[in-house]
C-alpha cells in the first residue's frame, strides 16, 4: 500500500524542527569547494554523521580536492533508489549584499535563508528526512537507498568520474533522483531527464611577431596589426546572425532529436516567452522567439556564448589606439553526440581553416552532455506521480535542462530525474546573495520523494 501524497505532505509538515536542524547543520559550514578547506572538510563530517544516524553504510573517496560521500543501505528490497546531491557551494560573492549571514540558517517569513539553502544543501536535507520518514511511517525502507553525496559539483568534480569508474558496481541502481525531486499541488512542474553540456573556452591573441609589443597610435590603422579586429573576425566566423552554429563538422554531430522528445517539446506549456521577457526586461526575445522554437532553443539545441570580451582602452578618457592585445571568454553548451573533447577539436580544426592561427585556444573543459530518454520507466513514473500531483497544473517534461552538471557520469549507468515546481523556483537566488527556500517547497520534496520512493518498489 502506498501512502498518498497528502498524508506524506502533513508528516512532511511535523518534521519542521528535524529539517531546520539538518539543514542548520549543513549551511553553517562554508563548503566551498578548492577554497574553504576547513569549510569542507567539516561539513563533509556532518554529511556522514547524518546518514551513519540514518543507518547507511558510509565511506568516503578523495584522490585529492574535496571528498566524494557514498551511502548505501540495503534493505533487502527489489528496486533501489539513489540520490546524487552536493554539499559544497558557490562562493557568497559581495558580503555587503547579504541581508544575514550566508553561513547561519535564519528563517524568515516562511523561507530558509543561506548559502546553499536552495542549491543543493536544501534538497540534501530534504531526501535525507524523506527517507527517515518513510521508514518511521512504513517501519521499513520500501526501496534500498544510495547516496552519492559530491563535494566538488559546483567547481568541476575530479573525484566523482574517478569513482565512478573504479566503481562501477555502486552506480547500480533503479533511478536516481537528481538534486531534488518536488512537486507541488497547483504548481506547473518540470520533469527533467537530462543536461545540456557546457564546455569553456578563453581565446587569446596578441603578442609579436604578428602583433605590436605595445598598443600603437591609431593613426598607424591599417598598416599596424589590429588584435581587437581579428578576434572580432574571428568569433564572427563561430556563428550568424540567425543563431546557426557555424564550426565547420560541428552540427554534424547532433543527434536528431528522437520523437519523444520533439513531442514533450511540443507539449510543453508554460509562460516561459513572457517570463524570460519580464525577467530581461526586453520586448522581444531572439529571433523573435516563441513557442516551440523557443522551448527546443533552450531544451534540445547547442548553443555558444560570448561570455567576455577584453581589449584596448575602455577608462572614462578617450584614447586613440590600435590594440596589442584581446581576449574573449566563450563557452558553447552542447548536446549528444557532442563532447567536451569533440567540441575542442572542432574549433580548433575551425580556427585553423579559417586563418585564424594566431587565436591562441585554452580550453578550460566542462560536463558532457547527458540523458535518460524520456520514454525510460523511471521518468514515466516519475511523470506520472508529477502529474497527479500538481493537477489540474501540467507536468512538463524536458529532455535537456540548459544548464550544466556531471549527469554524464551517471547516464551511462542509471537513469536519472530532476523535478520541480515553476513556483518555488521563483525568487530563490541560488548561485547569488541572499540565496534562501520557501519551506513549503522543502517539504513538498520531502513529500514527493517519499512518494517516488514507494511507486519505484512497486514498478515491474
Ligand atoms: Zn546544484
Amino acid at each position: 500500500m502506498v501512502v498518498p501524497y497528502s498524508e506524506l505532505r502533513i508528516a512532511a509538515n511535523r518534521r519542521k524542527e528535524s529539517l531546520l536542524t539538518t539543514l542548520g547543520e549543513f549551511v553553517r559550514h562554508p563548503s566551498i569547494a578548492f577554497v574553504d578547506k576547513r569549510g569542507v572538510e567539516a561539513c563533509a563530517v556532518e554529511v556522514e554523521r547524518k546518514l551513519g544516524r540514518l543507518g547507511f553504510r558510509v565511506s568516503r573517496f578523495c584522490e585529492k580536492g574535496s571528498p566524494l560521500i557514498l551511502a548505501e543501505r540495503d534493505v533487502g528490497a527489489r528496486k533501489t533508489l539513489m540520490f546524487y546531491h552536493h554539499y559544497d557551494v558557490q562562493p557568497p560573492g559581495q558580503l555587503d549584499l547579504w541581508k544575514s549571514s550566508p553561513w547561519k540558517l535564519e528563517v524568515k517569513e516562511d523561507r530558509v535563508h543561506g548559502r546553499g539553502t536552495s542549491d543543493d544543501k536544501g534538497p540534501l536535507a530534504a531526501s535525507l528526512e524523506s527517507v527517515e520518514m518513510l521508514e518511521e511511517m512504513l517501519g521499513k525502507l520500501p526501496v534500498n537507498v544510495k547516496f552519492v553525496v559530491d563535494g566538488e559539483e559546483e567547481a568541476g568534480p575530479m573525484n566523482l568520474p574517478r569513482f565512478i569508474s573504479k566503481n562501477p558496481g555502486f552506480m547500480k541502481a533503479d533511478g536516481c533522483i537528481w538534486e531534488a525531486a518536488s512537486a507541488m499541488p497547483n504548481s506547473p512542474s518540470e520533469v527533467i531527464c537530462g543536461m545540456k553540456g557546457d564546455v569553456y573556452f578563453e581565446l587569446r591573441i596578441g603578442g609579436a611577431p604578428r602583433f605590436p609589443l605595445t598598443d600603437v597610435h591609431s593613426s598607424e590603422a591599417g598598416v599596424a596589426p589590429s588584435a581587437a579586429w581579428r578576434l572580432i573576425w574571428a568569433l564572427n566566423s563561430l556563428k550568424d546572425e540567425k543563431e546557426r552554429i557555424l564550426i565547420d563538422g560541428f552540427l554534424k554531430q547532433i543527434r536528431k532529436p528522437d520523437e519523444d522528445d520533439l513531442a514533450a517539446i511540443r507539449d510543453h506549456e508554460s509562460e516561459l516567452g513572457s517570463n524570460l521577457k519580464k525577467k530581461y526586461g526586453v520586448e522581444n526575445l531572439v529571433l523573435g522567439r516563441d513557442g516551440f522554437e523557443l522551448t527546443s532553443a533552450l531544451y534540445l539545441d547547442p548553443r555558444i556564448s560570448i561570455c567576455g570580451l577584453t581589449s584596448g582602452h575602455q577608462g572614462p578618457e578617450d584614447m586613440t589606439i590600435v590594440p596589442s592585445s584581446a581576449s574573449a571568454k566563450v563557452d558553447i553548451r552542447i548536446v549528444p553526440d557532442l563532447t567536451v573533447e569533440k567540441t575542442e577539436q572542432l574549433l580548433r580544426a575551425h580556427l585553423k581553416k579559417k586563418g585564424f592561427d594566431d587565436v591562441q585556444i585554452i580550453s578550460k573543459g566542462g560536463y558532457d552532455p547527458g540523458k535518460t530518454p524520456i520514454g525510460h520507466p523511471f521518468v514515466r513514473l516519475i511523470h506520472k506521480a508529477s502529474s497527479e500531483v500538481v493537477s489540474p497544473a501540467k507536468a512538463n517534461i524536458i529532455p535537456m535542462t540548459s544548464a550544466s552538471g556531471p549527469v554524464s557520469y551517471f547516464t551511462p549507468h542509471v537513469p536519472i530525474c530532476m523535478t520541480f515546481s515553476y513556483d518555488e523556483a521563483v525568487g530563490t537566488n541560488s548561485h547569488a546573495p541572499n540565496e534562501n527556500a520557501p519551506l513549503e517547497s522543502i517539504e513538498c520534496e520531502i513529500a514527493f520523494t517519499a512518494l517516488v520512493a514507494q511507486r519505484l518498489a512497486e514498478m515491474k
